[in-house]
């Protein structure tokens, strides 16, 4: 009987769940904030819809000399707080939705980190992995020329998110630079080489191994007794499976688009990222048994680590999580609705305006030595990181404590807060 009547909660929720759009399901999140704080209508009206969105025809002549016109987009969600600030994502499914619920995450996020910034995202519908460097490079630019009227140091600010990196920003920054004049402040997560931070790269994974650390702590466990899976093993996941390796978690399982791998025993990282530089996945190493994604969201583990895609876990396999910790490195890694069941299960979110804001705490530190034409040593960095990661758990936990919420509800309540009350000292409403 109990379990016929969950089934029929599942399915209604799931139900519910297909009528939302990405930005709907973030919504969510902000207008339940927006409830518990008792804002203003006016202020919600702002909260809630995206100041500024893009939309652009991007033709790229590809190697093959035909002509491939891709779509791309920036949104400038909310820009109270600071200039806007947001990740770019190469990716087939990085449709206009899907960036404007990014753009808004990246305004919460900035908020709740204390950062000086507003929140954007940006975006073209693109399958990077089947693309050539020249074709990136094309397209990279293309991309900068058609959005950079609404880029500046003072105003909007990219970085890279997934499907790009490193080499996207140079090619942003030499694309922007081109027409603007030298501007290295113009992206974040540039190679050390052309202004760069030390840390960048492994900044989004050091915050979440950073989160896991401290949530442990608080539970009274020590790292070597908590089992970790990691889904995607891209920058995030990879250096999230690094770092928490290091500090002594026990990594059992990763992944990435083409399978993931599991070794109950524990993953040899170092052996795992030989064979990654050979083959270009994590699928078939030999340390450890195949597994599909699926499987790996669904395994026996303490903390579950989801860090590619978003909308992950859902209604139709919430139910199914065994980790007693889901660790949102992704953005958007779980819907309203499976978040609602996981809730009911006492399984614990630690969302992902804290979780990976790592990343974007490290490209305000690049920002500001871009500035200052000053670099940080790499300890300096790592030590702002530690002490900023810290310090933004510790209020979100006594947030929580506070209201009787959950970590998204109270990191939620911070955040709106933040933006609500900087929307009202600017006079916009
Ligand atoms: P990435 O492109 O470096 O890596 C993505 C990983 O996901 C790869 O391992 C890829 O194989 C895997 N993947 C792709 N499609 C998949 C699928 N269908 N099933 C399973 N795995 C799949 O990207 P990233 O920068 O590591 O970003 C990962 C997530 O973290 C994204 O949600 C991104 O928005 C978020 N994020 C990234 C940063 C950052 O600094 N890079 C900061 C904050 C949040």
């Amino acid at each position: 009987m109990a379990t016929h009547q969950a089934n029929r909660a599942a399915i209604a929720a799931e139900v519910h769940e297909e009528r939302l759009s990405p930005s709907q399901s973030v919504l969510e999140s902000v207008l339940e904030s927006a409830g518990r704080l008792q804002l203003n209508a006016d202020v919600v009206g702002l909260l809630s819809t995206c100041w500024r969105e893009v939309r652009a025809q991007l033709p790229v002549r590809m190697d093959d000399r035909k002509l491939h016109i891709f779509e791309g987009y920036r949104v400038q969600h909310n820009g109270a707080r600071g200039p806007y600030k947001g990740g770019v994502r190469f990716h087939p499914r990085a449709d206009l939705d899907e960036v404007r619920a990014l753009a808004m995450l990246m305004t919460y996020k900035c908020a709740l980190m204390d950062l000086p910034f507003g929140g954007a995202k940006g975006g073209v519908m693109c399958d990077p992995a089947r693309m050539s460097n020249t074709e990136l490079n094309r397209l990279t630019r293309t991309y900068t020329q058609h959005i950079g009227s609404i880029l500046g140091v003072a105003r909007d600010i990219p970085a890279p998110d997934m499907g790009t990196n490193a080499q996207t920003m140079a090619w942003m920054m030499d694309a922007y630079g081109q027409k603007y004049g030298y501007t290295p402040g113009i992206v974040t997560g540039k190679p050390v080489e052309l202004g760069g931070s030390y840390g960048r790269e492994q900044a989004t994974g050091r915050g979440v191994a950073t989160c896991m650390r401290e949530y442990a702590r608080s539970e009274g466990v020590s790292p070597s007794e908590i089992r970790v899976a990691i889904q995607g093993y891209g920058n995030v996941g990879s250096w999230t499976a690094r770092i928490a390796g290091g500090m002594g978690f026990k990594v059992l399982a990763v992944s990435d688009v083409k399978g993931g791998i599991f070794n109950p025993d524990g993953l040899n990282i170092t052996d795992l990222d030989r064979w990654f530089s050979v083959a270009g996945s994590v699928a078939g190493f030999s340390g450890a048994t195949p597994i599909t994604n699926d499987q790996l969201l669904e395994l026996d583990c303490d903390y579950l680590v989801p860090a590619a895609l978003g909308e992950v876990i859902t209604a139709k396999n919430a139910a199914n999580i065994r980790a007693r910790v889901v660790v949102e490195a992704a953005n958007h890694p779980v819907t309203p609705s499976g978040d609602r069941i996981l809730g009911q299960r006492n399984v614990t979110v630690l969302p992902d305006i804290l979780v990976n804001s790592g990343g974007v705490t490290v490209s305000y530190f690049e920002w500001t030595q871009n500035i200052q034409q000053f670099r940080w040593s790499l300890d300096r960095v790592n030590e702002e990181l530690e002490t900023r990661m810290v310090q933004r758990f510790n209020d979100l936990a006594a947030r929580a404590l506070k209201d009787g919420t959950r970590p998204r509800q109270a990191a939620f309540d911070i955040a709106v807060e933040r933006v609500a009350k900087a929307i009202l000292l600017r006079g916009f409403v």
